[in-house]
């Protein structure tokens, strides 16, 4: 064997031993009881996310106010559709001004503002799975999250060190409905079916939204990033409704379910199995009936 060889086996052990590297293999399970060294043990802690929304027990708070959206929520955003091996994720191009791009009001305290980061979805193998949470022990076929920071912070790493430090729309997403933007992502995701490829697409954030007039009820709780390293830094808001319309969606979740992973060999089941509620409290601004 040459030096060569011996350096490259060297090295390969050390990539796989990242602390980056992690898998959905036993659905996140693992993540901090793995070996003796809790590689990401915030994945242990108390109020992790995604949770079951147990629907008999989430308290009505007559105060949750609607969310509200900034001017450039409905503007057109150029950016990059990417496989990072775990997910598929777009995120806004390098030096395009988002500073409009917020969220503020529902459970949101006055004054701040969450401004939009990325979005990426969770998915299964089959039509009754890969939403990461689920409704009264039921899956939806997918689920979106857009993932804000709370503009009061400089960084993400600041943000996630912080309980308010992050905010998290949640949209359930059914086979039989599919919202407009995915025009543009399906026809894009075909092409970054290999790990750490990634295509140009643009989006306006508003049109998750126009095209779904009931989006307006949710479910919010406190929790967490749903992947490593699992900061408990988490407004959550889940929407209700799943996200309808009725084209692309069907070719998109196909395209993503041969999308090769980080792992493992395909991204699939790209989800976390529910989190204990503890002590928490799920509100809603609507009354369940
Ligand atoms: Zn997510």
């Amino acid at each position: 064997m040459n030096a060569a060889i011996i350096i490259g086996a060297f090295l390969g052990i050390i990539v796989s031993c990242r602390a980056e590297d992690w898998n959905y293999a036993a659905q996140g399970g693992d993540w901090c009881d793995a070996g003796t060294d809790l590689p990401f043990p915030k994945c242990c802690g108390t109020s992790q996310s995604p949770i079951d929304i147990d629907t008999s027990a989430v308290t009505y708070d007559s105060t949750l106010g609607n969310i509200h959206f900034g001017p450039g929520y409905f503007n057109e955003v150029p950016g990059m559709l990417e496989n990072n091996g775990h997910t598929m994720v777009f995120k806004p191009n390098l030096g395009v001004d988002m500073s409009d791009h917020y969220f503020f009001d529902g459970p949101v305290a006055d004054g701040i503002t969450y401004k939009f980061v990325q979005l990426h979805f969770h998915w299964g193998t089959k039509n009754t799975d890969g939403s990461e949470h689920t409704v009264d022990g039921a899956q939806y076929s997918m689920e979106m999250h857009m993932v804000h920071i709370n503009t009061a912070y400089d960084t993400f790493a600041e943000a996630k060190a912080a309980a308010d430090g992050l905010a998290v729309l949640g949209f359930f997403m059914n086979i039989e409905n599919v919202p407009f933007p995915f025009k543009s992502m399906a026809n894009q995701s075909k092409k970054i079916r290999n790990v750490d490829t990634s295509t140009p697409v643009s989006v306006y954030l508003s049109d998750f939204f126009s095209h779904s007039p009931n989006m307006i009820d949710y479910f919010t709780y406190q929790g967490s990033l749903t992947t490593p390293t699992c900061d408990e830094a988490v407004t959550w808001i889940v929407y209700k409704e799943p996200l309808s319309t009725k084209q692309f969606f069907p070719r998109f979740l196909s395209l993503l379910r041969t999308a090769v992973g980080k792992g493992s060999p395909l991204v699939r089941n790209n989800y976390r199995e529910p989190q204990p509620l503890g002590i928490r409290v799920v509100k809603s601004n609507f009354e369940m009936v």
